[in-house]
């Protein structure tokens, strides 16, 4: 190839920083991929894809919408218009698989019920796709496994949507910890819960969502137990109560967990779907502690230690996230909420809901 035609190739950058002598080649594409901003298709265009995660994407400095898959017609073509999305970049569940003939699409996110994540996952990772996949990550461990190794098998990243490992204010809750500001961790105390609205929603139904508040917000707390300690629980006891049995004839409604940690940290939890207000981060620690109340809604985060209070700015926590994803990609470095984290925590769930199910006993985890 002459100069040239390897300038016009090229764009002219890379062949004008050779032919100067400057940057080596390598180098020079690595900035020029940074600079690239990487296509996500949003599979399942629901509340959280709508509300929340379109939006971000619209913030970040890595990622674009650049497609979407949904079953329903007149979603699709609302979106095509918001976000201007050519035709090509418009899925069905039907013909999803063929996002693997579409360059423009480097990450699908999986923003589906939590029994479909193993699925689409997989697919996108056959389609030669990094996936980004909400959390819980599926419905059991075993399935999450899979998820696993269906990305190792076809060389993709996997990150589940821990958005709160991407937030100041989380992130100081486990730099106090392992700097130990404090001295040792002693306690922790984490909770989220909420009152559900619909009765009739995929949420409260077992075979749609592997479980009830632990799998969709008790999951919050726990991760946050495992980031604050940086120590994996050994021991799980947990206690279940139902006072609506029609409501929450499938899936769990209120469940109080204790986890005790190899240094002997204490974890007191808890979780809602009846209860409105219930959202901390406590940690105690031998000469003070830290807390963040509320600890995981999307905004507005307020934290305080004993010596006063946290003022971190409120950032949009997906963007962060997928900016983080993205970054990761561009570096080919595993994400620090990788498949592994979220298979960890399904582990810890299935834990839970064993205690409950033998009245309480002790689950012990190697
Ligand atoms: P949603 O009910 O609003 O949307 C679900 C989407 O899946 C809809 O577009 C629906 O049409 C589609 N769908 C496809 N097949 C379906 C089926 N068989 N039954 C029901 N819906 C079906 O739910 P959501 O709140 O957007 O949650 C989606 C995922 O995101 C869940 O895994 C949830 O746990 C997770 N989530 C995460 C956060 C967070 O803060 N990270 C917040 C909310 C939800």
């Amino acid at each position: 190839m002459n100069r040239r035609a390897f300038m016009e190739r090229t764009g002219g950058a890379i062949g004008a920083t050779i032919a100067a002598g400057a940057a080596p080649f390598v180098l020079t594409t690595r900035a020029a991929e940074a600079e690239r901003k990487l296509g996500f298709a949003l599979v399942g265009l629901g509340s959280l894809s709508t509300n929340q995660i379109a939006p971000a994407l619209q913030k970040t400095k890595y990622c674009r919408l650049a497609g979407i898959v949904s079953g329903t017609p007149e979603k699709r073509k609302k979106w095509a218009a918001q976000y201007n999305l050519p035709e090509k970049n418009i899925y069905t569940y039907e013909t999803y698989d063929k996002i693997k003939d579409n360059p423009e699409i480097d990450v699908v996110y999986v923003v589906l019920p939590n029994a479909m994540h193993g699925e689409y996952t997989a697919r996108a990772a056959n389609a030669g796709k990094h996936v980004l996949c909400e959390k819980p990550m599926e419905v059991s461990a075993q399935k999450c496994q899979e998820m696993v190794d269906a990305c190792k098998k076809n060389n993709r990243l996997l990150a589940i949507g821990y958005r709160c490992q991407f937030v100041p204010y989380h992130l100081e809750m486990m730099q106090i910890s392992s700097e130990k500001q404090f001295g040792a961790l002693k306690l922790i105390e984490a909770s989220f819960g909420f009152k559900i609205g619909d009765p009739n929603q995929w949420r409260l139904k077992h075979a749609l969502a592997g479980g009830g508040a632990l799998m969709d917000v008790g999951i919050y707390a726990l991760q946050g137990t495992r980031y604050v300690s940086g120590e994996e629980p050994v021991e799980i006891t947990a206690f279940e109560t139902k006072s609506d049995t029609q409501k929450f004839r499938e899936v769990d409604e209120t469940i109080f967990w204790t986890m005790k940690f190899p240094s002997g940290v204490m974890a007191n939890c808890g979780t809602t779907y009846n209860a409105n207000g219930m959202n901390r981060l406590y940690a105690g620690y031998e000469t003070g502690w830290s807390l963040l109340e509320p600890a995981y809604s999307y905004g507005g985060l307020q934290g305080k230690t004993s010596k006063g209070p946290m003022d971190f700015p409120q950032v949009d926590h997906f963007a962060s996230e997928m900016d983080d994803f993205a970054q990761c990609i561009l570096q080919n470095k595993k994400s620090k909420v990788a498949g592994e984290e979220g298979l960890r925590d399904v582990r810890i769930t299935t834990a839970i809901y064993d205690s409950i199910k033998q009245g309480g006993k002790t689950i012990k985890l190697s």
